[in-house]
């Protein structure tokens, strides 16, 4: 299982070692990972601070182009540089305001697999597709226009429904277990792929999601930002594994 969190443009230097001090009573256990995604200037610091840790840390996005005059891109060799173990490519967010389309996507995971970094691919439908019962099509074509031709392990994908993501509300967990279902068929020929559920995951909402069999783990935006709730979200998914 795979505990992400998404610190998104939020917490600062100082937040790094608030969280390495509440780490010492925590026993993580090696069949579930941990991993922070703080902004790109905290990414040197975490690595440094939270290793001894075991904890892993990941870029929020990354660019496509390997290098040149991209002003504000962060390039895949500095994420690797750094010890990065996993990059998240195509957020909504970053599809949203920065228009990282499907086929920016796949190049850019295909430039972090080249570098050994793990691609964490995100998609999900709007609350219009769900409405109109087009998810699971919707879902197929976005992992067919986003997922590296030649891929054959290394890879996450987070399921991360639209309407979700901040909201409170998360889909019935048959609805979870369906689309992780749809994913799983769908890449069936990636070895260790592990599919992981993303929006509004909380700590009383996240029992139920870890019971679910296809579920390897939780993209988290809102609850990492509260240490407290994220340790007991990973508490949580450790149970599960017991
Ligand atoms: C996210 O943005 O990836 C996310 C899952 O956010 P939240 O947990 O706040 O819904």
């Amino acid at each position: 299982m795979l505990i992400a969190g998404n610190w998104k443009m939020n917490l600062k230097y100082e937040d790094i070692l608030k969280f390495k001090d509440i780490l010492t009573d925590l026993k993580l256990d090696n069949q579930v990972e941990m991993a922070i995604f703080p902004q790109f200037p905290l990414l040197y610091s975490a690595k440094e601070y939270l290793s001894n840790y075991n904890i892993e840390i990941g870029a929020q996005a990354c660019s496509s182009e390997l290098k040149g005059a991209f002003t504000g891109d962060v390039s895949v060799e500095i994420i690797s540089d750094i010890g990065c173990k996993y990059c998240i490519v195509g957020h909504s967010e970053r599809r949203m305001f920065h228009n990282e389309t499907n086929g920016f996507i796949k190049k850019a995971s295909n430039l972090l697999l080249s570098k050994n970094i793990i691609p964490i691919i995100c998609v999900g439908e709007s609350e219009e597709i769900k409405n109109k019962k087009n998810t699971n099509q919707f879902i197929i074509s976005q992992i067919n226009e986003c997922v590296p031709d030649n891929i054959s392990s290394n890879l996450v994908i987070a399921y991360e429904p639209l309407w979700a993501i901040g909201t409170g509300v998360i889909p019935d967990y048959e609805e979870i277990f369906n689309v992780h279902a749809v994913i799983m068929n769908e890449l069936s020929y990636i070895e260790n792929l592990r599919v992981i559920y993303g929006g509004s995951v909380n700590v009383e909402n996240c029992s139920k999601i870890f019971e679910l069999n296809n579920v390897h783990g939780a993209l988290i935006g809102g609850s990492s930002l509260k240490f407290k709730d994220f340790l007991a979200i990973y508490k949580s998914a450790v149970k599960q594994i017991i």
